[in-house]
């Protein structure tokens, strides 16, 4: 008995030398991510968590065509695993230089920790003709400034993802379900009836289920019980309801599944100040906007 308190005892010990040095263990082995631009450090930073340490070189509020490149720069490219950049030639009057005086063979242009964003996103005015200079800051591979659309985030954040997974291949499922996460966070909704799916498809929303059991169909109280189910599993906070339909069931829905009840307009003059066509998608934006806060 004495023997075993000791040896609990020495190995309580041990558990407790050791917690500091397997959390540095793990520290060390966080990627070490560099990016040219801070919107790519920020998809990174969403899909590579806590496993991954990212900076990036230019600030937010700098012109990415121009960054002045300073020696605090250099060291940082000398211990990253992993560069990405914009690409499409917009980094391409400071970066270049700094990977080679780098010396880091990891991030060479070619290499592994050699990431080239743009080859993800859907690039727009890729010029056909000979490009001059005359012609002003036209970048020869196509728009350089892809990041704007959040459909090109989620397909760079993706591409980000699985580069992390590759680098390191222990935490592939991790980086995997950190863009799972990015990819459908907060945008499950309800809709009474399915005027929303053109909507949804355009502003990225994931539409799980109706409060009619089929189309043109009034609700029933089975498919309403289903439907709770669904929206709790699912965490959906939100159904969204035209404003010519009843609202007490969509309303005891909400109360029974924890989600917002909203009107929604799919039509211009479903309320006095949406005059016209652009006022309509304002009105809806705006009502997601505040929905999803
Ligand atoms: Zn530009």
């Amino acid at each position: 008995m004495l023997i075993l308190c000791k040896h609990r005892l020495l190995g309580a010990t041990l558990i407790s030398l050791l917690v500091p040095v397997l959390a540095s263990i793990a520290e060390a082995k966080k990627l070490n991510v560099v990016t040219a631009t801070t919107d790519i450090a920020a998809l990174a930073h969403e899909v590579g968590g806590d496993r991954i340490s990212v900076e990036s070189i230019a600030k937010g509020y700098q012109d990415p065509h121009f960054v002045e490149a300073k020696p605090s720069f250099l060291l940082r490219l000398q211990h990253a695993d992993l560069l990405i950049i914009v690409g499409l030639q917009l980094e391409i009057g400071w970066l270049p230089p700094l990977i080679t005086q780098s010396g880091n063979s990891r991030i060479q242009v070619g290499a592994p920790g050699y990431l080239d964003a743009s080859q993800f996103a859907e690039i727009l005015e890729i010029p056909t003709g000979v490009v001059t200079r005359a012609m002003g800051d036209v970048h020869p591979l196509g728009n350089p400034h892809y990041w704007l659309d959040p459909e090109n985030g989620r397909r760079v954040a993706r591409g980000i993802a699985t580069k992390l997974g590759e680098l390191d291949p222990s935490d592939a499922s991790y980086f995997q379900e950190r863009f799972q996460d990015f990819d459908k966070r907060g945008r499950k909704i309800v809709t009474y009836h399915n005027s929303a799916t053109n909507f949804a498809k355009h502003f990225h929303l994931d539409v799980i289920g109706y409060v009619e059991p089929r189309p043109g169909i009034p609700p029933t109280p089975s498919h309403t019980i289903e439907l709770i189910g669904l929206m709790k599993r699912e965490n959906c906070k939100l159904v969204l309801v035209e404003p010519y339909f009843d609202l007490k069931t969509p309303n005891s829905i909400g109360a029974a599944s924890g989600a917002k009840v909203v009107v929604y307009l799919p039509s211009v003059g479903g309320e006095k100040q949406v005059t016209d066509y652009f006022k309509l998608f304002d009105y809806d934006i705006d009502l997601l906007k505040k929905a999803f806060q």
